[in-house]
């Protein structure tokens, strides 16, 4: 079975994670520094806070930038649930802007015209595509929303030639063993904001501002040196495995032009970090594309099932019975429709895209995909 993503790792990942288990520094150290450094100045920013996760850099994040309990979050409906679910954990009130049916990313245009209330919008670059940036920041800067970027599947792209994670106030990434780069789990909260990095630094580790010295209420959201030293390494290959990704996409993009689906967009504005490749169909094709593609050995996966905003934990959150942590949020929320990302759960699909991926992997790829898409046609 070709996997739809897969980790690329090495003996030199091998080598690294043996140094520091002889080492005996296994907890946030020196290596954790060094790393912050390295992804800082690839990102092109001035912090870089490693932590534990994806997940626990959006919590810290939005804590950070002064998100507090009742705060509106403006986000996208099309995305992990990570994202939504921070910002619950704050306490905060997420609000969904629909998605642009090309990019599936945050459409401008809708939120142009929702005028929400909002302490800080909180868009996702979805597959590795950057969100339509410039149109966001100036509706953000005349607003006075705060502009977190969730960047967990977008290493190395770049909106108008800069770094995406560099264009907001913070942006967030995750290192989980499917994304562009790994540590394992882990994941980093960039910025340029001297405060921002200062509390996202005490709030990782404690609240602490000295050891034993709790000035704030933080969590254990540190990153190990294991992470780290992996993290390095993967760094130093990051831009090689998003090149061979640009490779297999452009493959994809010549041999897959069929009529029965659409390829994915890319703005001309964009540098695609190709996280993800999607295809959309017609909703009755979908699930029957998926499932034969499935049963040729090539992993293929629907997108979300829903926008999150339909997730059974969102209508239960006012239900004590049927909500672990009832007490920490806000209740009786509500949502408008959003149609166009309700639509793409239904019509878009993944096929594999991951440097590990041979040539001949990529050649099995095309020639299920085109033999499927006959089949589906009768
Ligand atoms: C993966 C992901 C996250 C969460 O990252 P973890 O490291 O898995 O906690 C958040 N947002 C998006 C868009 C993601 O794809």
């Amino acid at each position: 079975m070709i996997p739809i993503s897969k980790p690329f790792l090495g003996e030199e990942e091998v080598e690294a994670v043996a140094e520091v288990l002889r080492s005996g520094v296994l907890a946030q150290s020196s290596r954790v520094r060094e790393f912050e450094r390295e992804f800082a100045r690839f990102i092109g920013v001035k912090y870089a806070i490693a932590v534990s996760s994806g997940t626990a850099a959006l919590h810290v994040a939005l804590i950070s930038v002064g998100v507090r309990p009742g705060d509106r979050v403006i986000t996208t409906p099309l995305t992990f649930f990570a994202t939504t679910s921070s910002i619950l954990l704050c306490g905060g009130v997420p609000v969904y802007v629909d998605v642009d049916e090309k990019t599936m990313n945050m459409s401008p245009r809708i939120l142009r015209r929702t005028r929400s209330e909002a302490k800080v919008i909180l868009p996702v670059h979805l597959h590795g595509h950057p969100v339509d940036m410039d149109p966001i920041l100036k509706i953000s800067k005349e607003a006075g929303f705060i502009v977190l970027e969730d960047a967990a599947q977008a290493h190395g792209a770049e909106y108008k030639g800069r770094k995406v994670g560099s264009l907001g106030d913070a942006a967030i990434f995750s290192f989980y063993p499917t994304k562009n780069m790994t540590t394992i789990e882990g994941g980093v909260i960039v910025t340029n904001d001297d405060e921002i990095a200062e509390r996202a630094r005490v709030i990782r580790d404690q609240g602490q501002t000295k050891k034993y010295l709790h000035e704030y209420l933080g969590f254990n959201y540190r990153m190990t040196e294991v992470s780290a030293a992996v993290g390095l390494v993967q760094l130093k290959k990051l831009d090689r495995m998003n090149r061979r990704r640009e490779n297999i996409a452009r493959t994809y993009m010549e041999e897959l032009d069929l009529d029965e689906v659409e390829l994915p967009y890319v703005a001309p504005w964009a540098k695609h970090a190709w996280h993800l490749f999607p295809l959309r169909t017609s909703a009755g094709k979908r699930d029957l594309l998926v499932e034969k593609l499935n049963s040729m050995g090539v992993m293929a996966r629907p997108i979300y099932p829903m926008p999150v905003h339909r997730q059974p934990i969102m209508t239960r959150l006012s239900d004590p019975e049927k909500n672990f942590l009832y007490s920490l949020f806000p209740k009786d929320l509500r949502f408008d429709e959003t149609p166009v990302a309700e639509r793409l759960t239904r019509e878009v699909f993944y096929i594999p895209i991951h440097p590990a991926m041979s040539d001949d992997d990529v050649n099995t790829v095309v020639r299920a995909v085109k033999g499927a898409v006959r089949e589906v046609r009768n």
